[in-house]
C-alpha cells in the first residue's frame, strides 16, 4: 500500500494522471454511450455504432494507459519499444472489444459479468504488455505481490463495472463508467508501483526506441478522436430524447382523438392521459396524472390486468355512479423504452342496448307484460326454491272464453285492444298480491305464477277475482263487448315437483274448468290427473281397435209414424272390445271426438254406412235412407263435401239416400266455415239433420243460418211426453215451427206406444227401443228380410 502511494505521489506527474483520469472518463462515456445507442439502431447503422464503441473503448483504454505512461517519472532516461507497444495495443484493444461485445446490451447479468472479465483481462494484457515495452536506462525489477495484487483487485471492479452498465433500473447504470475508470486506476498505479528501478548508465536502449516526447502528438490525436466520438454520443443522446418528447407528444395528440380513454402508466401510476379519458372520470387530464390505476379502476391493480386481454371494470370518476368499462393493457416501445398503456371502453351504450334487447326478448309487445320465455324463467326459479328450501308456488292459466268471437267481429285491432285491456285488469286484480309474476303466454293465454303458496283456497279467490274483473263488459269503439275467462290452477308438491309438471297440471285444470262449462275455476287434482291418463290410454287402445277392425257399426230403424214402415236406419258407433263387450260411444267417442283419429274413423263410418244403404236399398229396401253422425272435425276439411260426393259414387248412392247428422255443438265450434260446407253439401242434394233439436241454447238462431231438411226432436223431450205437459208444449211448438220452415220431424227415443202415438200428430218419423235398439247389420238384416242374397254387384 505504501508503495502504492509513494508511486502515485512521487513517481507521477500529477497534471498529466489527473489528464489520464479525464481522458479516461470522457472515453469510457463516450463509447458506453455510443453503445447503448447501438443497441436501439437497427441495420447498418447499427454495425458501425458497435464498431465505433468498441474502438472507442480499445483507444481510450490505450491512451489513458500511454499518457499514464507519459506522467510516470522513473527519475531517468526512458523510452518505449515500438512493436511490443503496438502489439499491447492491438491485443489490449481486441481484448476489450471482446469483452463489450459479449456484455453490451445483454440481458443476463451472468453474461455480463463474464464480458467484463474478458474486458479487464484485456485490459490488464494491454497495460503489462504496454508496461513490458516500457524501457529505461537501467535495470528493471518487478513486483510479484504488487502485480498480483493490481490484477485481483481490478480484476472484479471491471466485471462490476459492465454488469452495471447494461442494468435496467437507470438509477445502477450511472455506476459503470466511474467503476471502469476506478479499476482502470488501480490497474495502472499498482502495476507501475510494481517496478523497481535502477539507473545503470550501461544499459542501451534498442535501437528503434521511441522517445515519451515523440508518442504525445499520437496520444494527443487519439484523445481528440476520443472526445469527437464523446460529442457524438451526446448528440446520439440528446437526439434521442428529443425524439422522445415529439413522440410522446405526437401520441398524446393522436391519444385525444381516439374514441376510447387512453392512460400511460409506469409502476402502476398515470403518467399521461388523453381527454376521452377525463371525459369518462370527470376529472381534468392533469388531475388524473400521478393517480394510481387501482383508485382508478376501485381496487383493480396493474398487475390484475393481463396484456392482451380485455376485462370488465369499474371507472370511478367525479359522478357517485361507477362507470362500466372494458379494460385492455398494451406494452409499448417508445423512444426505446418500454411503457404501458391502459385502454378503457365505455360500456354504458352496450349495456343499455343489451337491457333493452332483453327486455324485448322478454316482454309481450302488445300487453307490456311478460313473455313465455319470462314466465318459464320465473317458474324455473321458483322450482330451484322449492328444490332447496321447499318454498311452495302455485300457478294459474288463465284463458279467456269467446275471445275468438271477439277477433272475428271486432277485427284484429278490436282484438288486440281487449287483450290491452284484459291485460291491465289482471294487473289490478294481482295488484294486492306481494310475490307474484303475470305473463301473456300466446293469444288470450295468461299465466300467473304466485310464489310462497300452495293453498288452494287462496289461488281459487284470485282466480274468482280475475273472472270478476275480467267479466265486466268492456266498451270498445262505442260497442259493449262481453268475455270472460277460465282459470286452472296447480300448485307444486312432492309428487309434481318440476315446471313442466306445474305447468301440465294447471293446463289440465284450465282444460277441466272449460268442459265444465267456461268462466269459472277449476284446480288441479289427482282425479283430473287419473282421468287425463284414461284418456291418453283410451286413445292409444283407440287406435289399434281401429286398426284391428274392432270398431263396427250398429243400425237402428227409422219407421214412419203414419204407418209403420221401415223408411231407414242411424248408424251408430260400436267399439268390440276383447274381454269387456261391446262399448257405447258414451265410454269411447269423447277422446276420439278430440283426438287426430276423428277424421279418419269418421271417414270409415261414412264409407260403411254408405256400402251398407247401397245393399239394404239393392235387397228390396228401395228408398232406404242413412243417418250418418258428424265429427267436428270432418267439417272442418275444405274436401269433406267431395268425399262425401266420391263416397256415394263408389257405392252407386243417390244423394237423398244419405242423411247427415250434425249437432249444435259441432256447428258451434266452426263457426262460418262449416255453415259453407253444409251448405255445399244440401247443394248435392244431400240431408241435413238437426241432431238433438231444442238442447242448445242457439238452436232456433241456428235454424235460421243452416240449410236444414230435417229436425231431430231430442229423447229429453219424448221421456214424460205423455204426461209433461211442458214437454208436450215445446213439442207442440217445435213441431209448428218446422213446418212453417217446410222441414220435416223425426223423434228420438219412442220407447212406448203411447210416446210413439201422441208424436204421430207431431212428427212423420220415429226412431228408439219402441221399433228396435241399435243392432248389428246381420240382425237388421235378419229383423227386415234384407237378405245378403241380393246385395249389390
Ligand atoms: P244420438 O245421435 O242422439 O244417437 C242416439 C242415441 O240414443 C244412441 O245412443 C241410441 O242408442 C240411443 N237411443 C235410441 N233410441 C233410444 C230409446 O228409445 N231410448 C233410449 N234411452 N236411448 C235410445 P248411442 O248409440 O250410445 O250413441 C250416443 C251418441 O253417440 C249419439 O247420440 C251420437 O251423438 C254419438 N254417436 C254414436 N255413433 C256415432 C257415430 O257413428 N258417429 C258420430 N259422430 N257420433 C256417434
Ligand atoms: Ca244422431
Ligand atoms: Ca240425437
Amino acid at each position: 500500500m505504501q508503495e502504492i502511494l509513494t508511486c502515485l505521489r512521487e513517481g507521477h506527474d500529477a497534471e498529466l494522471l489527473a489528464l489520464a483520469g479525464f481522458v479516461c472518463i470522457v472515453g469510457v462515456y463516450g463509447s458506453f454511450s455510443v453503445s447503448h445507442h447501438a443497441w436501439r439502431a437497427e441495420g447498418r447503422l447499427r454495425t458501425r455504432l458497435v464498431l465505433m464503441s468498441l474502438v472507442a473503448a480499445g483507444s481510450t483504454a490505450w491512451a489513458t494507459h500511454m499518457i499514464a505512461m507519459l506522467a510516470y517519472k522513473p527519475g531517468m532516461p526512458a523510452g518505449f519499444e515500438p512493436v511490443l507497444t503496438a502489439i499491447s495495443l492491438l491485443i489490449g484493444t481486441l481484448g476489450i472489444g471482446l469483452g463489450m461485445a459479449i456484455s453490451a446490451g445483454r440481458r443476463s447479468r451472468l453474461r455480463r459479468l463474464g464480458g467484463g472479465l474478458v474486458l479487464g483481462i484485456g485490459t490488464i494484457l494491454l497495460h503489462y504488455l504496454g508496461q513490458y515495452a516500457f524501457l529505461v536506462r537501467g535495470r528493471i525489477e518487478w513486483d510479484p505481490t504488487l502485480v498480483t495484487v493490481s490484477i485481483v483487485a481490478s480484476l472484479p471492479i471491471f466485471a462490476l463495472s459492465m454488469m452495471m452498465a447494461g442494468e435496467r433500473n437507470r438509477s445502477f447504470r450511472p455506476f459503470g463508467a466511474p467503476l471502469l475508470v476506478l479499476a482502470i486506476a488501480i490497474l495502472h498505479v499498482s502495476g507501475m508501483a510494481a517496478l523497481r528501478l535502477t539507473y545503470d548508465p550501461y544499459v542501451l536502449f534498442p535501437p528503434l526506441t521511441i522517445e515519451p516526447q515523440l508518442l504525445a502528438p499520437i496520444v494527443a490525436a487519439v484523445c481528440l478522436g476520443l472526445f469527437a466520438v464523446s460529442l457524438f454520443g451526446l448528440r446520439l443522446t440528446l437526439k434521442a430524447r428529443a425524439k422522445l418528447v415529439e413522440d410522446q407528444q405526437r401520441l398524446g395528440e393522436l391519444a385525444n382523438l381516439a374514441f376510447e380513454g387512453l392512460a400511460v402508466c409506469g409502476k402502476g401510476v398515470v403518467l399521461s392521459a388523453n381527454e376521452e379519458l377525463s371525459r369518462l372520470t370527470g376529472k381534468p387530464r392533469d388531475m388524473l396524472v400521478g393517480q394510481t390505476i387501482s383508485s382508478l379502476l376501485s381496487g383493480l391493480s396493474l398487475a390484475d390486468i393481463t396484456e392482451g386481454e380485455e376485462m370488465d371494470a369499474e371507472l370511478s370518476g367525479d359522478a357517485p355512479d361507477l362507470v362500466p368499462v372494458r379494460v385492455l393493457r398494451r406494452e409499448f416501445k417508445l423512444g426505446g423504452t418500454s411503457q404501458t398503456v391502459i385502454a378503457f371502453r365505455d360500456q354504458r351504450e352496450r349495456l343499455r342496448t343489451e337491457e333493452k334487447i332483453r327486455t324485448l326478448a322478454y316482454s309481450d309487445t302488445l300487453t307490456g307484460l311478460a313473455n313465455r320465455e319470462r314466465f318459464n324463467l320465473a317458474l324455473d326459479k321458483a322450482v330451484v326454491l322449492f328444490e332447496s328450501s321447499q318454498t311452495p308456488f302455485t300457478a294459474l292459466l288463465i284463458d279467456l272464453d269467446g275471445f275468438k268471437l271477439v277477433n272475428d267481429t271486432q277485427g284484429h285491432s278490436g282484438g288486440d285492444e281487449v287483450l290491452k285491456i284484459v291485460a291491465d285488469r289482471l294487473r289490478a286484480a294481482l295488484a294486492e298480491e306481494p310475490d307474484h309474476d303475470l305473463a301473456r303466454l300466446s293469444g288470450d293465454e295468461f299465466a300467473v305464477l304466485i310464489g310462497g303458496t300452495n293453498d288452494p283456497v287462496h289461488a281459487s279467490a284470485i282466480g274468482e277475482r280475475i273472472i270478476r274483473s275480467i267479466k265486466e263488459p268492456l266498451a270498445l269503439r262505442g260497442q259493449t263487448v262481453h268475455i270472460s275467462a277460465s282459470v286452472g290452477i296447480a300448485a307444486v308438491d312432492e309428487r309434481y315437483a318440476s315446471a313442466e309438471q306445474v305447468f301440465r297440471n294447471a293446463d289440465l285444470a284450465l282444460y277441466d274448468a272449460k268442459m265444465k262449462g267456461r268462466s269459472r275455476v277449476s284446480v288441479f287434482s289427482q282425479v283430473l290427473r287419473n282421468a287425463a291418463n284414461d284418456k291418453a290410454n283410451t286413445a292409444i287402445e283407440l287406435q289399434e281397435a281401429f286398426e284391428d277392425g274392432d270398431l263396427e257399426l250398429y243400425y237402428q230403424p227409422q219407421i214412419r209414424l203414419s204407418d209403420g214402415a221401415l223408411v231407414g236406419a242411424e248408424a251408430l258407433i260400436r267399439w268390440n272390445y276383447p274381454y269387456r263387450g261391446v262399448l257405447s260411444p258414451g265410454l269411447f267417442l269423447p277422446v276420439l271426438e278430440a283426438g287426430p283419429l276423428a277424421e279418419p274413423v269418421g271417414t270409415w263410418i261414412l264409407a260403411t254406412a254408405c256400402q251398407q244403404a247401397a245393399r239394404w236399398r239393392a235387397a228390396g229396401a228401395e228408398d232406404f235412407q242413412i243417418g250418418v253422425n258428424l265429427f267436428a272435425a270432418q267439417l272442418r276439411s275444405r274436401e269433406f263435401a267431395s268425399l262425401v260426393q266420391a263416397t256415394l259414387d263408389s257405392c252407386s248412392l243417390p244423394p237423398e239416400a244419405l242423411e247427415l247428422e250434425v249437432t249444435e255443438n259441432i256447428i258451434l265450434r266452426n263457426e262460418a266455415a262449416t255453415i259453407a260446407r253444409l251448405a255445399e253439401l244440401r247443394d248435392l242434394g244431400i240431408g241435413i239433420a238437426f241432431d238433438d233439436f231444442g238442447t242448445g241454447y242457439a238452436s232456433l238462431t241456428m235454424l235460421k243460418e243452416i240449410p236444414i231438411t230435417r229436425l231431430k226432436i231430442d229423447r229429453s223431450f219424448v221421456r214424460n211426453i205423455e204426461n209433461d205437459r211442458k214437454d208436450q208444449a215445446i213439442v207442440d211448438a217445435i213441431s209448428r215451427m218446422a213446418a212453417g220452415c217446410g222441414l220435416d220431424v223425426i223423434a228420438e227415443g219412442i220407447e212406448t206406444p203411447e210416446q210413439a202415438d201422441f208424436m204421430k200428430s207431431h212428427a212423420s218419423e220415429a226412431q228408439g227401443f219402441l221399433y228396435g235398439r241399435p243392432m248389428t247389420a246381420s240382425a237388421f238384416e235378419a229383423k227386415y228380410g234384407l237378405a245378403a242374397s241380393a246385395a249389390v254387384a
